[in-house]
C-alpha cells in the first residue's frame, strides 16, 4: 500500500534547500526512503530550482510572466517523462524495519535495539543529535495502547516505521509522516494487531494533559 500522509510542500522545500536542522532532516530523509511519491516531488522541486538558477543567468530583465511560463513548461515536461517506479524484486533478506539514513544513527535494526522503558508498556530510544535544536527518539507504543494525550510546545514530526496508530483524526501506517504544531492536541493510539514503532522529532517538550506525567516528564526525558 502506498504512503497516505506525505511530507508537506513547505517541509520538502526546506529539506531541498538544506535549511532544516539535522533532526528534522533525518525524519524527512527516512520518509523519502519509504515513499516513492515524495521522492518524485523532491525531484520536481530540484528540477524547478535548477531552472530558476539558469534563468537568472540568461536574462535578469526577462519579463516575469514569460519566465514563469517557461519554468512551468519545463516542469510539466519533466513530469511527463517521469516513469512510474518499478516494483522492487523480492529480496533474499527481509526488509528492515529501520531504513537508512536513520539506520546509521541506530547502528542496527529495531529488534536488536536496547529499548528503555517509559512506563505502561511503552519504550523509547533517544538518538544523539548535534543540531542543538531538536530532540529525536524512537518510540515503541504497545499494541492497542495510547500515547498520553498531549499538545505541542513547537513542531513534532512522527514517522511510522512499523505497525500503525490512529490519532483521533486519521490513521498513520509505515512510511506515513505526521506533522504537528502548537495548534494540534492529539492522543495517538496504536492499532491492536502489533506494537507501533515510530520516529519522533520535537523541538520543545510535549505538553501532557496529565499532571502526573508533567511531573515525571523531566525524569523520563521526553
Ligand atoms: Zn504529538
Amino acid at each position: 500500500m502506498s504512503v497516505q500522509h506525505q511530507v508537506s510542500d513547505e517541509l520538502l522545500l526546506d529539506y531541498a534547500s538544506g535549511s532544516l536542522a539535522e533532526g528534522w532532516s533525518i525524519a524527512v530523509a527516512t520518509h523519502l526512503a519509504l515513499c516513492p511519491q515524495s521522492r518524485a516531488r523532491l525531484a520536481r522541486i530540484e528540477a524547478a530550482g535548477g531552472t530558476m538558477l539558469e534563468m537568472v543567468d540568461v536574462d535578469e530583465k526577462q519579463d516575469m510572466d514569460t519566465a514563469w511560463q517557461s519554468m512551468r513548461a519545463r516542469l510539466d515536461a519533466s513530469v511527463a517523462t517521469m516513469t512510474a517506479p518499478k516494483p522492487s524484486k523480492p529480496k533474499a533478506a527481509p526488509t528492515p524495519v529501520v531504513p537508512e539514513p536513520l539506520r546509521s544513527y541506530l547502528g542496527r535494526d529495531a529488534d536488536q535495539l536496547q529499548w528503555k522503558p517509559l512506563g505502561r508498556g511503552a519504550y523509547h530510544i533517544p538518538i544523539k543529535i548535534s543540531d542543538g535544536e531538536t530532540s529525536v527518539r524512537l518510540l515503541r507504543i504497545p499494541a492497542g495502547k495510547p500515547v498520553p494525550e498531549h499538545s505541542h510546545g513547537g513542531r513534532e514530526l512522527t514517522l511510522v516505521l512499523k505497525g500503525s496508530f490512529h490519532d483521533g483524526h486519521a490513521r498513520f501506517a509505515r512510511g506515513d509522516l505526521e506533522e504537528a504544531d502548537e495548534t494540534l492536541q492529539h492522543q495517538p493510539i496504536a492499532d491492536k494487531h502489533e506494537d507501533c514503532i515510530c520516529l519522533a522529532v520535537t523541538d520543545a517538550p510535549l505538553r501532557f494533559k496529565s499532571r502526573f506525567l508533567r511531573l515525571v516528564q523531566p525524569i523520563l526525558g521526553i
